[in-house]
């Protein structure tokens, strides 16, 4: 006899819900996914796939930056000195195009594996129920994936002209000329560094000592250094406390009194989670005091049959992790055998120029003494292939258990360290040690090169006794 199909109802269309909804449709499931602004989610429509399509483009540019040190002479011709200039209009309608062409794959892809979809907002109205307007939907398992939107400050409101949230960026008929990056968090390094590359004036307003307080300090360093050098002016210790219009400009005013002018502000100062009006009470889920919902690493709530996924639950918002715990729930919901999460193995980036990207345990904690590791840092400017392609700022890092050998993590800043850290991630994964890696053949030259090399120095001579 055949079991009776689990019905899964899913709330929020973006990584933490469709990667869901394909896991529990291919375990047979009947699924529904509810969403009320285009599949994809905010990752395609408007954050994650919208800013690394600008990136791809402003990475063109400072790649340029660098062609006279490699030989390349700019045309001093009709066009003038510059190796060349950015079309606005055209490099926004690329970037919009290219997410709604990205959310009509992931469309396509739910349609061919037979999952339902409903545009509209949904909401529970008890425990084993989800309404979307008038209709209501039964669900066995509800899997709440609604995201998070830009935090705005009391003081600075945007209104998508001057004003702007990294999701108003893309409606612009121009660059801004004279931009004010409002917070020095992953976000605002991105857009910064981005915006820079593509021939705004950038501003970076940073509340902290450095940007990038949370990520690796000396990475952070290398990459708050790049920005100064390539004509950023980056206000450290600066908290902003209010922003305005002007005529046809902005300014923003810092806690101490100062202000800041300039021609458009972006504020990046975080995300709140969209759990309001969700009817979770209904469900008996009580919320965290940011309002995000408490989840276990199997991505159950407090209530049986009700899991919930990616930035809702403020859990690393990432798109990767937001598609794993999605991933993870239906698994466990429809009774397979889960891994639960593991957030010391999550590989991540900021896309910055250079790039940092890492996985695993960090310096603090080698230097806090939660972990007894070894650390080597190699200068990219030793590498030869960085040399050639005239790559000067970055490094590799890499920790090893003193004991054992083990790679624990790591941190590459370099042009595509994006790419870089998959050695590494595999090597915290698989367990693998410092000899391991340095008995793996590395192209020469190559970037990954330092990757074998800093493994080889954190090699321990065998003892003799
Ligand atoms: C500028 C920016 C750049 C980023 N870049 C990266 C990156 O490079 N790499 C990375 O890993 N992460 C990146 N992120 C983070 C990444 O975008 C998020 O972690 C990811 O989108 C989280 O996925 P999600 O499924 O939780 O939510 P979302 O992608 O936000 O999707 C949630 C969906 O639910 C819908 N929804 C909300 N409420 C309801 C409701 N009541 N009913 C129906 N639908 C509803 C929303 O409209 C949305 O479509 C970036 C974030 C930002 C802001």
């Amino acid at each position: 006899m055949n079991e009776p199909r689990a019905k899964i109802v899913i709330i929020g269309g973006g990584p933490g819900g469709y990667e869901a909804a394909l896991v529990a449709a291919q375990l047979g499931s009947h699924v529904t996914v509810v969403d009320s602004d285009g599949l994809g989610g905010a990752c395609v429509l408007t954050d994650c796939v919208p800013s690394k399509t600008l990136i791809a483009t402003s990475g063109m540019m400072a790649a340029l930056d660098g062609a006279p040190a490699l030989g390349i002479r700019p045309d001093t011709g009709a066009g003038g000195a510059a190796l060349a200039t950015v079309d606005a209009p055209r490099l926004y309608s690329r970037v919009r195009d290219l997410a709604s062409a990205q959310s009509a794959d992931v469309a396509s892809r739910l349609a061919a594996e037979g999952v339902e979809i409903r545009h509209g907002a949904g909401r529970l109205v008890g425990p084993h129920t989800v309404a979307v307007g008038d209709t209501e939907l039964d669900a066995d398992i509800v899997l709440v994936a609604t995201g998070a939107k830009p935090r705005e400050l009391p003081g600075a409101v945007p209104d998508g002209e001057r004003l702007l949230t990294c999701r108003q960026l893309y409606d612009l008929g121009e660059l801004p000329p004279e931009l004010i990056v409002v917070g020095s968090g992953v976000t605002g390094a991105e857009f910064a560094s981005a915006y820079q590359a593509l021939g705004s004036q950038v501003t970076l307003v940073s509340s902290r000592d450095r940007v990038l307080p949370q990520q690796d300090a000396d990475a952070a360093m290398v990459v708050q250094e790049v920005f100064r050098r390539r004509g950023m002016t980056v206000l450290s210790r600066s908290r902003a406390v209010s922003a305005c219009r002007t005529g046809d400009g902005v300014t923003v005013t810092l806690e101490d009194g100062r202000t800041v002018r300039g021609s458009h502000c972006l504020l990046t100062v975080g995300m709140v989670p969209n759990t309001g009006g969700l009817g979770l009470e209904a469900a008996g889920i009580a919320l965290e005091p940011g309002g995000f919902i408490p989840v276990d690493r199997v991505s159950r709530t407090s209530a049986a049959n009700v899991y919930a996924a990616g930035d809702c639950t403020g859990v690393m918002m990432l798109a990767s992790v937001a598609a794993m715990q999605g991933r993870i729930a239906m698994w466990h919901a429809l009774g397979e055998a889960v891994q639960p999460l593991r957030l010391s193995h999550v590989a991540m980036t900021v896309f910055t120029e250079p790039e940092i990207a890492m996985v695993g345990v960090s310096q603090h904690a080698v230097e806090s003494g939660q972990a007894d590791a070894l650390v080597v840092k190699l200068p990219l400017a030793t590498n030869a292939r960085a040399k050639m392609q005239g790559f000067r700022d970055g490094f590799v890092k890499l920790f090893a258990r003193r004991s054992s050998g083990m790679v624990l993590g790591g941190v590459v800043v370099a042009p595509w360290a994006s790419e870089l850290i998959l050695g590494v991630s595999l090597a915290v994964e698989q367990h693998l040690t410092v000899d391991e890696i340095a008995h793996t053949f590395a192209v020469y030259p190559s970037l990954s090169g330092s990757v074998t090399e800093a493994a080889r120095q954190l090699m321990q001579p065998a003892d003799d006794d």
